[in-house]
């Protein structure tokens, strides 16, 4: 069988690599940090920094295809394997999903509307962005954010020297505040040959800035449903992408707004796992492999809940339940806000 290389070893590469070995593959995973949740169940692990060329090296020539289970791969890194072995997703949906500035503007440029936006770098663009797109808004940093880290909350013009204050140096972007009803995603995949499978949008909620649960069926009209789908077969095209995408939406008065997009396997589609015959995971194998890709579609409604910290002393009482599904990432300690695992409750 062939092998597949994973850049980063997180609990998104562990089910990967479990869904890839249950298709016959095995998985290489190359992360930077020690004992990595992948790791353990893995074919093989390099455990190097991504600045030690000689690694990657011979990381890529182990395997036959690479992908990446986050976004922040160094680019020199992107460079050096790209020569030896293709890289799925290609390396512009990375390049424009790692930048809010740059995903923005594709969004908007294929025609898709989004939370108005300007970019703020200081005092002074900080303020001319307040000029046009007023309060509440949102800064964020424009890289590296996740778990609404790098984001600060703008009432009124007297909170922007904290705002920029928080951003500590990095070039940001301000974004309206959106008074969503709900927020939604679509968990979609291309395959190899241009054809595109999406998952039932699910309804997400937040807490403390982290997924908390995603339900399907999202509570939406069967005519959002549609647009929601309509939105992530565009974004799929327009990058002439391969592998599974996800579409982070808002969902306002006026129809749908793109929030993020993220080129890989994502939380809010973990739900997939109880919900579908072909979960997330093995879609995205099936993308990389040039196999036909699972239709989506759902056989069951599936409320799915993240273990954050300490919610993981829940797992002896979830366990008693009995339609629930649980997930653990074998990762050691439970600190704050650290993704431990999620159980899928099929309702
Ligand atoms: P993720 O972990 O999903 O990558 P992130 O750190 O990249 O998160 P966002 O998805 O941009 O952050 O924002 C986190 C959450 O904050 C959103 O899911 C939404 O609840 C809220 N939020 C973000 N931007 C806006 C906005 N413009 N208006 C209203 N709420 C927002
Ligand atoms: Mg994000
Ligand atoms: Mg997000």
């Amino acid at each position: 069988g062939a092998t597949i290389g994973i850049l980063g070893g997180g609990q998104l590469g562990r089910m990967l690599s479990v869904a890839a070995s249950r298709l016959g593959f095995r998985c290489h995973i190359f992360e930077p940090g020690a004992e990595p949740p992948a790791g353990q169940v893995a074919w093989k692990v390099t455990t190097a920094p991504y600045e030690d060329e000689a690694a990657l090296t011979a990381f890529a020539e182990s395997v036959d295809v690479v992908t990446y289970e986050f976004e922040n791969i160094p680019t020199a890194a992107l460079d050096l394997i790209e020569r030896l072995r293709p890289i799925h997703p290609n390396r512009r949906a990375l390049a424009i999903s790692q930048d809010r500035l740059q995903e923005k503007a594709f969004l908007n440029g294929i025609g898709l509307s989004t939370a108005p936006w300007a970019a703020a770098e200081d005092m002074a663009s900080l303020e001319a962005a307040l000029a046009t797109i007023g309060t509440p808004s949102i800064l964020k940093t424009t890289r590296l954010g996740y778990d609404g880290k790098g984001q600060a909350r703008i009432k009124t013009p007297e909170d922007a020297p904290a705002a920029l204050a928080a951003m500590a140096g990095a070039p940001a972007v301000l974004e309206g505040f959106v008074e969503f009803s709900c927020e939604i995603s679509v968990i979609a995949a291309r395959g190899l040959d241009g054809s595109v499978s999406c998952f039932d949008p699910g309804e997400n909620v937040h807490r403390d800035g982290i997924l908390h649960t995603t339900t399907v069926p999202a509570r939406i009209s069967p005519a959002l449903r549609s647009d929601a789908v309509l939105i992530a077969a565009k974004i799929l095209n327009a990058l002439d992408y391969v592998g599974v995408l996800g579409v982070e939406l808002f969902v306002t008065p006026k129809g749908l707004l793109v929030n993020e997009i993220a080129p890989r396997v994502h939380n809010s589609g973990h739900w997939t796992q109880a919900g579908c015959t072909v979960d997330q995971f093995e879609q995205h194998i099936r993308a990389l492999a040039g196999w036909p890709l699972g239709d989506g579609s759902r056989y069951a409604d599936v409320e799915m809940l993240n273990l954050i910290g300490d919610d993981v002393a829940r797992v002896p009482v979830l366990a008693k339940e009995p339609r629930t599904q649980i997930h653990l990432y074998g990762k050691a300690e439970a600190k704050p806000g650290r993704k431990m695992g999620h159980v899928n409750r099929v309702l």
